[in-house]
C-alpha cells in the first residue's frame, strides 16, 4: 500500500506551521508523505509586512527558506501557484513557473493527494472601487511591502533633491482602511519619515511637508476592536499628528489622491490599500467546492470543506463558523496558528481511524503596535476577562505571538537564538531601511 500523501497549498501563519509539525510527527516516522506547496520561495510572516513597508525591518533578516525548512523538518517543498483542482481525480495542477526574463522554468503540474489542505490566505478586496489597482499600493506580499518603501524613499529623496518648493500633497500618505494594519502602518510612518529626515533628507520638514491621513468608512477607527482600545488608539495618532478622517466613504482614487462621498478630496502622492479582505479569486471555480461572497471556502468545526471531506481548510482562505449566530472565525495570524495546531492533532488522529476534534477560536485579546511609541491592547482569557494593557507589557505581549510562530517553525531554543540575533544586528544597523 502506498504511503498517504497530505498536500498543503500556502505555506503562510497556518500552512507552514502545519507542515512543520506534520513533518515532525508523520513525516520523519514515515507514516505520510507531507508536501507543502508554495507560490513564493520564501516565507515571511504576514503581519511584519507594514515593518518592511515602512522600511524599519529588512525583510531578508527575517525570510524563512521553504526548501531549508522543509529538508529539517522532514517534509517536502514543491514551489509553484495552484489553479486547479480535480476532486475525481485527487490532483491539483501547478501553473508554470517563469523567471524574471519571462523564460519557462517550471512546466505546469499535477500532484496527486490523498489529503489537501488548502491555506492560501487573503488579498486586500478593492470592492471594484475606480482607482484603487492602479493608483493604490498594497500590503499583500512582501514584494509589494518592499515596492511601497522604495516609492516612499524614492519620494522623499525627489523632493529632497529637485530644489524646487515641495508642491502641495507630494509626500503625503493615506492609508484606506483603519483596520489594525492601518493604524499600525500610519504610526510606523510618522517614526520613520522623522529617521529620514535625520538620516540626512533633511530640507524636508517632516512636521510641514509630510501628512499621514487615515481613512475609515466606518464611524470609528479599528471597527473590530472594542472601543476602548480604538480610543486609547486614536488619542496617540491625535498626539502624532495623523488625520483621522472617518466615516468617509472612498468613491475612487486617483493620481492626486482620495475622493470621498461627500466631494472632498484627500491630495496624497502615496497611496496605500489596507480596507478590508478576499480569499484568492481561483478559490471560486475549484471543483465545485463551496465559497461564500468573499471566495473563502465554506469548511465545518472540523476544518473540512462542506462538500469534500478530504480536502480542509484553514486560516484566511476558511469561512469557518465561530458560534450559532452565524458569524465567522476573523481573519488573524492567530485563528490560523490554532487551526495549524488543531489540524496537525486531527490528521494524526484521521490516520488512525479516529474522529476529528472540532475547532474552536479562542480570542487572546488584540494588540495594537503604534511604531516605537506605544503599544495597545486588551487581553481576553481566564478570571480576568478583558484587561486593557499598553506600554512595554503589551510591546512584550504584542512580539510574543510572533515568538510563538518561530517557535512552533524552529523549537524555542533556536527561537530565542534568532531573537538574540535580531537584538544585536539592531545595535549596529540603521534604524531605518535607507536603499
Ligand atoms: C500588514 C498586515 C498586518 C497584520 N497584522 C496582524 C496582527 O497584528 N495580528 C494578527 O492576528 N493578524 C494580522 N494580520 C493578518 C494575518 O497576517 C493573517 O490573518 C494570517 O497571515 C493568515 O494566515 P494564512 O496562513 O491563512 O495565510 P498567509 O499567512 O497569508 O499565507 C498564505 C500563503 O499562501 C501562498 N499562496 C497564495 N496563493 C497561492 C496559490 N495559488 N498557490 C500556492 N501558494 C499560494 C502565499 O504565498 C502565502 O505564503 C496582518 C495582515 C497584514 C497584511
Amino acid at each position: 500500500m502506498s504511503t498517504h500523501r497530505i498536500i498543503i497549498v500556502g505555506g503562510g501563519a497556518g500552512g507552514l506551521e502545519l507542515a512543520t509539525k506534520l513533518g515532525r510527527s508523520l513525516g520523519r516516522k514515515g507514516r505520510a508523505e507531507i508536501i507543502l506547496i508554495d507560490a513564493s520561495r520564501t516565507h515571511i510572516w504576514k503581519p511584519l509586512l507594514h515593518e518592511v513597508a515602512a522600511g524599519t525591518l529588512d525583510s531578508s533578516e527575517d525570510e524563512l527558506e521553504y526548501l531549508a525548512q522543509a529538508r529539517w523538518n522532514h517534509f517536502r517543498f514543491r514551489l509553484g501557484r495552484m489553479n486547479g483542482l480535480d476532486r475525481h481525480n485527487k490532483t491539483i495542477r501547478l501553473a508554470p513557473s517563469f523567471n524574471e526574463e519571462g523564460v519557462e522554468i517550471i512546466p505546469e503540474r499535477l500532484f496527486a493527494y490523498d489529503t489537501l489542505v488548502m491555506a492560501v490566505g487573503s488579498l486586500c478586496n478593492d470592492f471594484g472601487i475606480p482607482g484603487v489597482k492602479e493608483h493604490c499600493l498594497f500590503l499583500d506580499t512582501t514584494a509589494q511591502a518592499e515596492r511601497f518603501q522604495k516609492q516612499l524613499l524614492n519620494c522623499m529623496l525627489k523632493a529632497h533633491t529637485s530644489g524646487k518648493p515641495i508642491a502641495e500633497g507630494e509626500l503625503n500618505v493615506a492609508i484606506v482602511g483603519a483596520g489594525a494594519t492601518g493604524v499600525e502602518l500610519a504610526a510606523q510612518l510618522h517614526h520613520v519619515t522623522r529617521l529620514l529626515s535625520a538620516y540626512g533628507l533633511d530640507s524636508i520638514d517632516p512636521e510641514k511637508h509630510i501628512r499621514i491621513h487615515l481613512v475609515e468608512a466606518g464611524p470609528r477607527i479599528l471597527p473590530a476592536l472594542p472601543a476602548r482600545l480604538a480610543a486609547a488608539a486614536q488619542n496617540e495618532l491625535h498626539r502624532l499628528g495623523v488625520t483621522v478622517h472617518s466615516g468617509q466613504r472612498v468613491v475612487s482614487i486617483s493620481e492626486a489622491g482620495i475622493h470621498t462621498a461627500d466631494g472632498g478630496m484627500i491630495p496624497a502622492g502615496l497611496k496605500v490599500w489596507a480596507a478590508g479582505i478576499k480569499a484568492p479569486a481561483f478559490l471560486h471555480e475549484l471543483d465545485g467546492l463551496e465559497t461564500n461572497q468573499i471566495n473563502q471556502l465554506v469548511v465545518s468545526a472540523s476544518l473540512q470543506t462542506t462538500r469534500d471531506e478530504d480536502i480542509f481548510a484553514l486560516g484566511d482562505c476558511a469561512a469557518c463558523p465561530m458560534d450559532e449566530q452565524g458569524n465567522l472565525v476573523p481573519p488573524r495570524a492567530q485563528a490560523a496558528h490554532q487551526q495549524a495546531s488543531l489540524l496537525a492533532k486531527s490528521l494524526r488522529r484521521r490516520l488512525q481511524g479516529k474522529p476529528l476534534l472540532p475547532y474552536r477560536y479562542h480570542d487572546y485579546g488584540s494588540l495594537v503596535a503604534m511604531g516605537r511609541y506605544t503599544t495597545v491592547g486588551n487581553l481576553m482569557g481566564g478570571l480576568a476577562g478583558s484587561m486593557m494593557v499598553s506600554g512595554f507589557f503589551a510591546r512584550f505581549v504584542y512580539l510574543s505571538l510572533y515568538k510563538m510562530h518561530q517557535a512552533a517553525l524552529y523549537g524555542w531554543p533556536r527561537a530565542l537564538l534568532i531573537s538574540l540575533l535580531h537584538f544585536l544586528r539592531k545595535g549596529v544597523d540603521p534604524q531605518v531601511k535607507l536603499h
